[in-house]
C-alpha cells in the first residue's frame, strides 16, 4: 500500500504557503502541490505595500517566492502538479492529480483560492498590472490624484468606488443595467459620494493606451451611444469565482461556491480536511488574511492528527 501523507496542501497562495510553514515546522512533513497557478493571485500582482514586514513594499511574485522558500527550508515537499479530484469518503483521503497519481493523507488542507473574473477584453489582459487590477484594495494608491473607472454594480464594486472615492478625484462607475445589484447601503454609499459618477447602461468596449492605461471607450447598450473616458485606473469588480469545483460532491459550500468553515475553526463538514484562504473568504480577500487562515488550518490539522495518535 501506498505511503499516506501526514498533510497535503493543496494551493500555493499566501494561505497554502502559510500552511505549509506551520504544518512543516509541526513535524508533519507536508506535501504540498502548486495548482495551475503557482503562486497564486499575488503571481498577477505588482507592488505589495499591505502585507506586514515589507516597509518598502515587495513586488507580488517576489512575495511568493519568499513563501516558498520559508516553506521549503522546513521541509516542504513543493509538486508542481494539479490536483483533478478528491475521494473524501473514508477516514484516509485519496487525491488523484491530473495524471491519474493516487496520494492518500491523512490531512488534506484546501487553499485553492478564488480567480478575480474578468470581462474578456483584448485590452484588459494587455494592460493587466499597466493600469488594469482587480482589487482596489491592493492597487488603488497607485492611482492617487488620477481618475479611475470601476466595472461592476455589486457590492465588491461599491465598496471599490467608495475606496477609490478617497484616494481619486473622479470614479467613474460602469453599471450594465439601469438597477444595481448591491446592497441598498452600498448603493445610497456610492450615490451620496460627489465624486463617484454611475454610467447606467453602460459597458466598457475598450480600454485605452498602449504602454498603461490612458482611457476607456464605453457604450450605452440602450442608445448605442459611445463616448471615451480619461482614467488612469481601470478596476474589473464583476465578481471572484472560488476554485472550489472538484469538492463540489464532498464538501458544504454557499451558493457561489465559497467552501463552509465550521466557525471559528479551519475545519469542513468532513473529518482530516481544512480550509483556508479565498476558497472559503469572499469578504476579506487579502493575503494577509489568507495566511492568517492558513496558519489556522495547519493547527487544526496538527491537532486531529495528535488526537488520533498518528503524529
Ligand atoms: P456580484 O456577483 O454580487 O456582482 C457582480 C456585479 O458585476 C453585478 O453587478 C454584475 O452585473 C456585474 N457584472 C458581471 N459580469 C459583468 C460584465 N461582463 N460586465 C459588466 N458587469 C458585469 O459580485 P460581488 O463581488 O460584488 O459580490 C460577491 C458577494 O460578496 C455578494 O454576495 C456580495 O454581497 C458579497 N460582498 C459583500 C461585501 C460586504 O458585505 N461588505 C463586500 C463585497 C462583496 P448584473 O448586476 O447586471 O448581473
Amino acid at each position: 500500500m501506498a505511503d499516506i501523507l501526514n498533510c497535503l496542501i493543496i494551493g500555493s497562495g499566501p494561505a497554502g504557503y502559510t500552511a505549509a510553514i506551520y504544518a512543516a515546522r509541526a513535524g508533519m512533513n507536508p506535501v504540498l502541490y502548486t495548482g495551475k497557478e503557482p503562486g497564486g493571485q499575488l503571481m498577477i500582482t505588482t507592488d505589495v505595500e499591505n502585507y506586514p514586514g515589507y516597509p518598502d513594499g515587495i513586488m507580488g511574485p517576489a512575495m511568493m517566492e519568499h513563501f516558498q522558500k520559508q516553506a521549503e527550508r522546513f521541509g516542504t515537499k513543493v509538486n508542481y502538479e494539479v490536483i483533478a479530484r478528491v475521494d473524501f469518503s473514508g477516514p484516509v483521503h485519496k487525491v488523484y492529480t491530473e495524471s491519474e497519481e493516487e496520494i492518500l493523507a491523512h490531512t488534506v488542507i484546501i487553499s485553492t483560492g478564488a480567480s478575480a473574473k474578468w470581462l474578456g477584453l483584448e485590452s484588459e489582459t494587455r494592460l493587466m498590472n499597466k493600469g488594469v487590477s482587480a482589487c482596489a484594495v491592493c492597487d488603488g494608491f497607485f492611482y492617487k490624484g488620477t481618475d479611475v473607472v470601476v466595472v461592476g454594480a455589486g457590492d465588491t464594486a461599491a465598496e471599490e468606488a467608495s475606496y477609490l472615492a478617497k484616494l481619486c478625484p473622479n470614479v467613474h462607475m460602469l453599471v450594465r443595467r439601469d438597477e444595481m445589484r448591491a446592497s441598498k447601503i452600498m448603493q445610497k454609499r456610492v450615490m451620496n459620494t460627489p465624486n463617484i459618477t454611475i454610467h447606467w447602461n453602460t459597458e466598457a468596449e475598450e480600454i485605452l493606451g498602449e504602454e498603461e492605461v490612458e482611457g476607456v471607450r464605453v457604450v450605452n447598450n440602450k442608445t448605442g451611444e459611445k463616448k471615451e473616458i480619461a482614467i488612469k485606473g481601470f478596476f474589473t469588480a464583476i465578481g471572484h469565482k472560488p476554485n472550489t469545483g472538484i469538492f463540489k460532491d464532498w464538501l458544504d459550500m454557499d451558493g457561489a461556491g465559497y467552501l463552509i468553515n465550521v466557525p471559528d475553526s479551519a475545519k469542513t463538514n468532513i473529518p482530516g480536511v481544512f480550509v483556508s484562504g479565498d476558497a472559503q473568504d469572499n469578504v476579506y480577500r487579502q493575503a494577509v488574511t489568507a495566511a492568517g487562515t492558513g496558519c489556522m488550518a495547519a493547527l487544526d490539522a496538527e491537532r486531529y492528527l495528535a488526537a488520533k495518535e498518528i503524529i
